[in-house]
């Protein structure tokens, strides 16, 4: 049994009723287990928060700045750990834990620098007005609960903990109950580093602590990533409340591949964008959009490349794609592989579980999906990808957008002109053009329509934690 919630600055033992199990995906068997939280102790945790934000939101952006870095550098300090232990609660491939570890330094180092900078963002404001002056200063929000999905355990907290930090608010993250270990590293460096009690709280569970946290009166705000079910619960709770709320939620997100493609490099960019993480992304571009012209050439070459992808386990083999993280998710691609027989779809490759122990799946490709098919408009969150032809851009442009879902799409084309064009049409928070699921981090993320509200990363990401406030005085 696990010591998995950090309050008030101390590890403590969960009091909660649900005993949760850590998993290895590719076994299909427990490696750990721990108590929830109860509700009471998510009250702790807010109210250490609360207790905690009068000191921390006038700590000097300086210092906030070094605690940030101090962040970076602990996580380079865990390195093999914490890329083990994503392989083995996640079932990431090596390469990918590691660019996740990357991406959270990243994102830590990028908002100390943000955090330097604001002190010249209090600045006077210019007013046509005589005889008034007028000066802005950009306050923390206050408490902010933020709660996260498991697919990139430590990439999602890191898009939150870091900004929110850095604007000076004081945080109480919850964890997925999928991957619950993960971001206890957070609390750990927290401690090492000396960051003052309360200012992180983490506190683990499943539904039950969630909604603890989301329904909780003493939260200034709420940043959730996660499906459209429970996002839709944490706004009602929002709206209760009157008060603001950040929703990272689901995809279905187009590929779109012009006749004047490389069809080798086409079929790498679609591979990728529906295999990395199992295709266990919001940003997965599980719908093909593909060009008459080039329709026949690519199809028979993604077939292969898909059917040729090493499926395993990361811990033990080299593989390009290793398992569904949960048996949840298993059973849920699976529900989806049998509607797409219900449906009668032309399945190219994969469509089933894989024959041993785990929750593996084989890299699906169907075509000629029809529009109606739950396969096209259902998020999916498995690596199942879905082909159309079409014939124009226009074409193109309205297929790519007509989904209850905005959150990314990728161009492919060797016309960037046209390219251009594209991307500027399509209705989403982020296109790609000749390139895949490439985030940096000063560029935002976040979608339009079903995907969500609000924005993460770049400087929109520390504007969620800050609220605008303005000091006007009469000169006379
Ligand atoms: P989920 O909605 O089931 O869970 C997300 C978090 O909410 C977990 O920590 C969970 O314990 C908690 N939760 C569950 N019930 C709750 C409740 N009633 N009140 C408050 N919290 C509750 O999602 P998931 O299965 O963990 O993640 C997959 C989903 O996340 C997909 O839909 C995916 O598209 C989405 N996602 C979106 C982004 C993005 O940036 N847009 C990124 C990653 C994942």
């Amino acid at each position: 049994m696990t010591t998995s919630h950090y309050i008030a600055g101390r590890w403590v033992e969960g009091q909660g009723s649900d005993c949760i199990s850590v998993n290895d995906p590719a076994l299909g068997q427990p490696f750990a287990e721990l108590m929830a939280a109860s509700v009471a102790q998510v009250d702790q945790a807010v109210s250490a928060a609360r207790g905690a934000l009068p000191a921390w939101k006038i700590t000097s952006a300086s210092k906030r700045a070094a605690y940030l870095r101090g962040f970076a550098e602990q996580l380079g300090q865990r390195r093999e750990a914490l890329i083990t232990l994503q392989m083995r609660n996640n079932g990431k491939p090596r390469h990918e834990a590691e660019i996740d570890l990357d991406d959270a330094i990243a994102t830590f180092g990028y908002y100390a620098e943000l955090a330097e900078q604001l002190p010249s963002k209090n600045r006077d404001v210019p007013l046509a007005a005589p005889g008034f002056s007028a000066r802005t200063r950009l306050e923390p929000v206050g408490v902010v609960g933020l709660i996260v999905p498991w697919n990139f355990p430590l990439v999602t907290s890191a898009w939150k903990l870091a900004p929110a930090l850095a604007a000076g608010c004081t945080v109480v993250l919850k964890p997925s109950e999928v991957t619950p270990l993960i971001e206890q590293a957070y609390g750990q460096i927290a401690d090492a580093l000396g960051l003052p009690a309360g200012v992180l709280n983490i506190v683990n569970g499943k539904a039950e602590t969630g909604a603890a946290l989301s329904n909780h009166n003493g939260l200034d705000k709420l940043s959730f990533t996660g499906s459209n079910s429970v996002g839709s619960q944490v706004m009602r709770s929002a709206s209760a409340q009157c008060r603001p709320v950040t929703l990272e939620l689901g995809g279905k997100s187009a590929i779109v591949v012009f006749d004047d493609c490389d069809v080798g490099q086409a079929v790498e960019w679609i591979v990728a964008g529906i295999t990395w993480n199992a295709g266990q992304m919001c940003s997965a571009t599980s719908r093909l959009l593909v060009q008459e012209g080039i329709a026949d050439a690519l199809l028979p070459r993604l077939q292969a490349a898909l059917e040729n992808l090493r499926v395993g386990n990361p811990l033990s083999e080299e593989v390009d794609m290793g398992p569904l993280t949960s048996q949840a998710q298993w059973l849920k691609v699976a529900g989806y592989f049998a509607t797409a027989r219900e449906e009668g779809l032309q399945c190219l490759a994969g469509g089933k579980a894989l024959d041993r122990d785990g929750w593996f799946v084989s890299p699906t490709l169907y075509a000629d999906v029809p529009k109606d098919s739950r396969l096209w408009t259902e998020e999916i969150f498995g690596p199942v990808l879905c082909a159309r032809r079409f014939a124009t851009e226009e074409q193109a442009i309205a297929e790519a957008n007509d989904s209850r879902f905005g959150l990314v799409a990728t161009v492919c084309s060797a016309d960037l002109e046209r390219a251009e064009r594209v991307a500027d049409a399509l209705e989403v928070g982020h296109v790609w053009i000749n390139s895949v699921q490439a985030v940096f981090v000063e560029t935002s993320w976040g979608g339009t329509k079903g995907s969500g509200i609000g924005r993460e990363l770049g400087p929109w990401g520390l504007s969620a934690y800050q609220s605008v406030k303005h000091v006007t005085r009469c000169l006379g």
